[in-house]
């Protein structure tokens, strides 16, 4: 058994959903359980209008929901065989009248509690899911719809809730083999769940990773595979650097440090489930199926290639704080920290010496009421337009002499602060904006110019 769980872009469209149903088609052996997101930007219409009909714009919003209805059957109908059409409408048009329904009322109400939210965000993953166990039915594939509220059991935390593990993989126990049984394939949509009393819950934006992983956990699923819109991890970002590898295998570890950089692949505490039960989580493009993905382990893979990949984040913003008492230090880093934290900006990467501190952040809205705190007790300078490069790996703990190779290969290159993270499988650094592209390429250069075939592949598409 596998969990196949596909994104809202895999299945926004007719010719989207035709791909899935076909991608579906081809694991039907290997017996899938589908989770599947919101075609395309739905929950954020829903959203949308919700908000609208709680600030009182009623028609606005029933205009924008009769969108959406038009939307699915548009996207849904040539996907559907004509014998389940019928079968499509009905469904469609009554999760729209409850959606018309729930509208209204909230015109009425004047407010949006995350617990409506909850609900009318549901529909998305409802609907999709609905939809594509009809289209399955046109490639002859004998799938079966089982709404994930009646599995995922939550707690009550609207908009933000967590799964109760022990209820909801009992539930999964119970009610998914035997639907498999008679069934080539199961489907349920992803980000949804139901608390204790049944009411409807979702467990956060980006939320349907985490209920793949979920139910893969919860069933000892062989594989969990993510189909989104990229052929995996990359040894380079592609905006950076163009013709980077493609990595085969790679840690959770690792993946998380990637991820951290915006390596939007995945969020790597939703696998976190499937990791802890040691089942791979794949990362494959629904638009390019041959492509074999990136393959999430629990632990690293040996290699004689040190680096895994070259992470950045660009447009980061650097600040370099001095205590302007000498050896006074004492309490110095609380007071830093407490100034960052009432102004809820997160710090990404720190180097400190007895004296000062260097830092990174991402989110500069705060930044001149910032510096202006900062000042009553220390100097403060800020540098813009900087970005960060890490190279990641676990090997890197390993292996002698990374740093000397890292500062060879970038000898031209000025370098404004190190770090090395505690995990020890990065080495990062902070470099000019300009300089990003001319540092990522000479690393790679460096760490990726002979990779270990068992590991690294050329990227589909790089020459
Ligand atoms: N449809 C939900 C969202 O857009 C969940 C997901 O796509 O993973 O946040
Ligand atoms: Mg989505």
């Amino acid at each position: 058994m596998i969990v196949m769980k596909f994104g809202g872009s895999s299945v926004e469209s007719a010719a989207a959903l035709d791909r899935v149903t076909s991608i579906i088609a081809a694991h039907l052996p290997r017996k899938p359980v589908v989770v599947v997101s919101a075609m395309g930007k739905t929950t954020n219409r829903l959203l949308e209008l919700g908000e609208l009909a709680a600030e009182g714009q009623r028609e606005e919003a029933l205009e924008k929901l009769r969108q959406l209805h038009a939307y699915h059957l548009r996207e849904a109908d040539p996907v559907v065989p004509p014998s389940r059409r019928h079968e499509l409408e009905r469904v469609v048009l009554s999760h729209f009248e409850e959606l018309e329904e729930l509208v209204k009322g909230l015109s009425i109400l004047g407010e949006l509690t995350p617990r409506s939210k909850d609900a009318i965000a549901s529909y998305g993953e409802r609907l999709s899911s609905q939809i594509l166990t009809l289209a399955c039915s046109s490639r002859n594939i004998r799938a079966t719809h089982i709404d994930a509220r009646e599995v995922i059991v939550t707690d009550s935390r609207f908009t933000q809730a967590s799964p109760i593990y022990p209820q909801t993989y009992a539930r999964l126990q119970e009610r998914i083999p035997l639907l498999l049984q008679e069934n080539d394939a199961v489907v349920l949509g992803g980000f949804i769940g139901a608390n204790e009393q049944g009411v409807t819950t979702t467990l956060g934006r980006g939320g349907s990773d985490f209920s793949a992983s979920i139910v893969g956990a919860g069933l000892n699923a062989e594989e969990i595979q993510i189909w989104t819109d990229v052929d995996g991890m990359l040894t380079a970002d592609p905006r950076v650097l163009p013709g980077g590898l493609r990595v085969k295998t790679i840690s959770f570890a690792e993946a998380a440090e990637l991820a951290y950089f915006g390596a939007k692949v995945l969020h790597p505490s939703t696998v976190l489930p499937a990791i802890e039960k040691n089942i791979p989580v794949l990362i494959l493009n629904s638009r390019r199926p041959e492509v074999g993905g990136t393959r999430i382990v629990r632990e690293s893979v040996p290699s004689r290639t040190i680096a895994k990949a070259i992470a950045c984040k660009s447009h980061i913003t650097l600040v370099n704080i001095q205590s302007t008492r000498m050896l006074m230090a004492y309490g110095f880093l609380r007071r830093i920290f407490e100034v960052f934290d009432r102004f809820e900006t997160s710090v990404d990467m720190i180097a400190t010496s007895e004296v000062s501190v260097s830092l990174t952040i991402d989110n500069p809205a705060q930044l001149d009421a910032i510096t202006g705190e900062l000042a009553q007790f220390s100097d403060v300078t800020v540098e813009k337009d900087q970005a960060i490069v890490c190279l990641v790996g676990e090997n890197i703990r390993y292996t002698p002499g990374v740093a000397a190779r890292v500062f060879g290969a970038l000898n031209q290159i000025n370098i404004r602060m190190i770090s090395q993270g505690a995990s020890l499988l990065n080495l990062g650094f902070v470099v000019a904006q300009a300089d990003l592209p001319a540092t990522v390429a000479a690393l790679h250069q460096e760490f990726f110019s002979n990779p270990d075939p068992a590991v690294f592949e050329p990227a589909a598409g790089a020459a």
